[in-house]
């Protein structure tokens, strides 16, 4: 959790909203690394992954309130959290976020 972020944020679970609220239909996130800009795309249909492009895609909840940042790999995130001096509160490959 961010320096100065209320305690009550600790026990939230970020993934629960995003979940709950596209359980439904077909959603396609269009990002790009928060490194290095690469493109990333994740396709979730009712509710289940059907697509992550990179497969090694990344992701790492740290930096401000609940902020999820995605990466191409794991190594652009380790970069990034290094640079920033962020402590991860959770990351793993985004295909896990579904599993
Ligand atoms: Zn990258």
């Amino acid at each position: 959790m961010a320096p100065g972020a209320p305690e009550f944020l600790d026990g939230v679970d970020f993934c629960f909203p995003v979940r709950r609220l596209y359980d439904r239909g077909r959603v396609r996130l269009n990002d790009a690394c928060a490194s290095c800009a690469r493109r990333i795309w994740v396709v979730v249909e009712d509710g289940r992954l059907v697509a992550v492009e990179p497969t090694a895609a990344w992701h790492v909840r740290a930096g401000g309130c609940g902020v999820n940042n995605v990466f191409c790999r794991p190594a652009c995130a380790a970069e990034w959290l290094e640079v920033h001096r962020f402590k991860a509160a959770e990351r793993g490959p985004v295909h896990a976020l579904w599993a």
